[in-house]
């Protein structure tokens, strides 16, 4: 498949949502965002502009008004992404805004009322739907995960622990393109349960967060799907497809206002931040499509959707705006934002056979646990079959061929067990009856029997739990056509037919007004043809006017960028001097507060995780040998408190000096001028213990030289001069005696 081949653009929609009491209430301006619905246009009115100056218009895949129902966004714009996912393609669905413009609202919505229920709701049905109404040949298995990242940290929304938890690590693997290390996974069977599994995430969030508001406008909520579907395909074998559907709840887009803000405070700012700025990053360079670097690694999130953006998935956006005057600044802002996301180009594929399918392990499983079971099964059949005394040819190992064949086995199994305990039971009757046995063998008949009963049960329980372990996991892959309960009549399906009938059709009928429109304008000079020269001169003037009018939307368009650009950068400008003042305070104090060899150990310690993209410390001890520490005992401590001397320890056995009796410190003599040394020597020449309790064992002589010789041998080695005033002393000494 080539790239272009299959490229397709990101789909941007944008919805506004109804203005709110206060707004109402607030004054007569009335909403500043006109839409029309044919078109897919979304007009924007300045309020402070003179109404002269002609109004922004904006084109995307399709527009929502505010009496837009929930249903027609789901059928009209999601539906498509759905079933491409179901088909074993990656999706993505955003939701991108400013703050209280309906988020939350188009994705989740409200689960109660049917007409109020967002995307991710009509996503559970569809898939659901759709799986039990497929053919019986097929299997699926449908896995949720939920997570959100708040402060540049991921955290598993699932995890009982969640508020405890550390943080998760982003990886990257060439099969799935980055994921996150140790998240949960729920197998999920029915609506139910993985509406079970939102809600278990939903209040995770709402638990972490000390202010929820706050809380959930500033951190990002993404819900996973995972449906791997296998079928049999034409060779015969299973094939399997991986549809991953990311369902993205993103942070307020609105500045957050980083003014005067310093230290802690500042970095929370700019890590809040850093996400939704990195992921306009990411939006801008792929627009563009000249420049060759894309700053995924910039931030968490755009590392989780490198595939969504750019890369091998479908992606839908909705932007969402509020119709009130305040936020004009915002609402532009998110239509530029949305306007450039038009330009991204993907590249999704299907994913045939990844390594990484947990249906094909699960298949494997099953299997597996089945041919045990089947075996067992058989063995039983067999032993009764033999205890039936009817011939039995056939292998054991042999497979069963269609089901009521295995029930049969199953039944014969089970009377097996039965028929044996039974005969077990009446042969300990039998011997307790047998009045020529001696009591001893009696008891010890009675005792195989018991033995073998107990073999049974055991037997039997390990193919209770082997059975249930096996219902277990089967129980988790859906077939085609059958778990599910579909409700539905006939009729109810014809009407559902009907009404994505009508989404294509809006869906088409607005592709070719817009093909429309921007054709008239190409192909008008084209058919005119003029009569006369006032015809042609008030033609021209029309189209002049019309033209001109365009140019000035346009120049006021770039100039609007211009001051944007201006304005985000004296914004960084600004992060920046503050962060450089940070860095220069914080210099000052290393400079001046800490000793430099403290500094260099310190930043010896350092190191890059290229993965985490950020420096860390490495601990004090390398891991390996302080395990290895202090594991050993010395040699000199065996069979003692601590290490001990020669000489205590010959002190000790003899009981002589109170000293040693209790202690076992070394006995080091110190020596501490050099003529005391030439003394000693002498003096250990001639009478080698001077010791008065010591004399008369011959062992302990070798001690104390040997302790001594042990301190003594560093100091005639090191200081050559004592050896000279010694000699000298030596001499004086002779000379003196003489
Ligand atoms: P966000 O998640 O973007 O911060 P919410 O989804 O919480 O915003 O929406 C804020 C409020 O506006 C909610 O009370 C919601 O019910 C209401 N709202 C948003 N969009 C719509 C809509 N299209 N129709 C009706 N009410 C809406
Ligand atoms: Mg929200």
């Amino acid at each position: 498949m080539s790239k272009n081949k299959s490229s397709e653009s990101v789909k941007v929609v944008v919805r506004c949502r109804p203005l709110n009491r206060k707004e109402e209430s607030n004054g007569p301006s009335g909403g500043i965002v006109q839409m029309d619905l044919r078109l897919g246009q979304v007009i924007l009115r300045n309020p402070r502009a003179p109404p002269s100056e002609p109004q922004k218009t904006f084109t995307f895949d399709a527009v929502y008004d505010a009496n837009s129902k929930q249903r027609d966004l789901y059928d009209e714009s999601v539906r498509p992404l759905i079933d491409s996912v179901l088909a074993g393609f990656n999706g993505t669905i955003f939701a991108y805004g400013q703050t209280g413009t309906g988020k939350t609202y188009t994705m989740q919505g409200a689960w109660l009322d049917p007409e109020k229920r967002g995307v991710i709701p009509n996503a559970f049905d569809h898939i659901f739907t759709h799986i039990s109404r497929s053919q019986s040949d097929k299997q699926y298995l449908v896995r949720a995960s939920y997570l959100e990242i708040y402060r540049e940290e991921v955290r598993d929304l699932l995890d009982p622990n969640h508020g405890n938890a550390r943080a998760l690590e982003l990886r990257e693997s060439p099969e799935t393109g980055v994921y996150v290390r140790d998240l949960t996974s729920c197998v999920c069977k029915s609506i139910k349960e993985i509406e079970e599994v939102m809600n278990v995430g939903n209040q995770a969030r709402a638990v972490g967060a000390t202010d929820m508001n706050e809380h959930s406008s500033r951190s990002h909520a993404l819900f996973l799907i995972t449906v791997e579907c296998s079928q049999p395909g034409p060779d015969g074998r299973k094939h399997i497809r991986v549809g991953r559907l990311n369902l993205v709840d993103l942070a307020g887009s609105e500045r957050q206002a980083k003014t005067g803000v310093q230290g802690e405070r500042l970095k929370e700012a700019a890590k809040i931040n850093l996400s939704l700025s990195a992921l306009g990053n990411v939006i801008s360079a792929l627009a563009d499509g000249r420049s060759g670097h894309v700053p995924y690694r910039d931030s968490k999130l755009t590392r989780l959707l490198q595939d969504s953006l750019g890369g091998n998935a479908k992606t839908v956006m909705v932007a969402t705006l509020g119709p009130s005057s305040q936020h004009y600044d915002e609402t532009l802002t998110t239509l530029r934002y949305a306007n450039r996301a038009k330009n991204i180009q993907n590249q999704p594929r299907v994913n045939e056979d990844p390594k990484d399918a947990l249906l094909r392990e699960f298949q494997r499983e099953i299997a597996r646990l089945r041919a045990q079971l089947n075996h067992r099964k058989w063995r039983s059949k067999q032993k009764k079959e033999q205890v039936d005394g009817e011939g039995w040819d056939r292998d054991g190992d042999e497979e069963t061929e269609g089901e009521e064949e295995e029930e049969e086995v199953e039944k014969d199994a089970e009377e097996y067990v039965k028929l044996e305990e039974q005969r077990l039971e009446r042969e300990k009757e039998a011997i307790r009856e047998d009045q020529f046995l001696l009591a001893e063998e009696k008891q010890r008949l009675l005792g195989e029997k018991e033995r073998m009963m107990g073999d049974l049960r055991k037997e039997q329980e390990a193919t209770e739990q082997l059975t249930a372990k096996y219902k277990a996991m089967e129980s988790k892959l859906l077939v085609g056509g059958k778990n599910i309960m579909d409700h539905t009549n006939e009729q109810q399906k014809m009407l559902e037919i009907k009404r994505h009938e009508i989404a294509e059709q809006t869906r088409n009928e607005r592709e070719m007004q817009q093909q429309m429109l921007v054709q008239d304008e190409e192909t008008l000079e084209l058919r005119e043809t003029f009569t006369s020269l006032q015809q042609e001169v008030e033609a021209k003037t029309k189209k002049l006017k019309k033209l001109y009018a365009k140019l000035q939307c346009i120049k006021a368009e770039i100039q609007d960028v211009n001051d944007e650009h201006v304005r985000s950068r004296q914004e960084l400008e600004q992060t920046q001097n503050e962060l450089t003042r940070e860095l220069k305070f914080k210099y000052l104090i290393i400079e001046n507060f800490i000793p430099p060899e403290e500094k260099n150990k310190i930043m010896n310690r350092l190191a890059f995780d290229p993965e985490e993209d950020q420096w860390k410390f490495q601990p004090l001890v390398p891991a390996e040998s302080k395990s290895s520490q202090m594991k050993t005992r010395p040699a000199s401590a065996v069979g003692y408190k601590r290490p001990i001397s020669q000489y205590a320890r010959v002190a000790i056995a003899m009981g002589a000096h109170s000293r040693y009796r209790a202690e076992n410190i070394m006995f080091l003599e110190l020596d501490m001028t050099p003529p005391n040394t030439a003394t000693l020597d002498r003096s250990a020449e001639a009478d080698p213990n001077q010791s008065p309790s010591m004399d008369n064992s011959p062992t302990k002589d070798k001690g104390i030289r040997k302790s001594r010789s042990w301190c003594q041998t560093p100091k005639s080695i090191t200081s050559s001069s004592s050896n000279i005033s010694l000699a000298a002393c030596h001499t004086a000494t002779s000379t003196a005696a003489q």
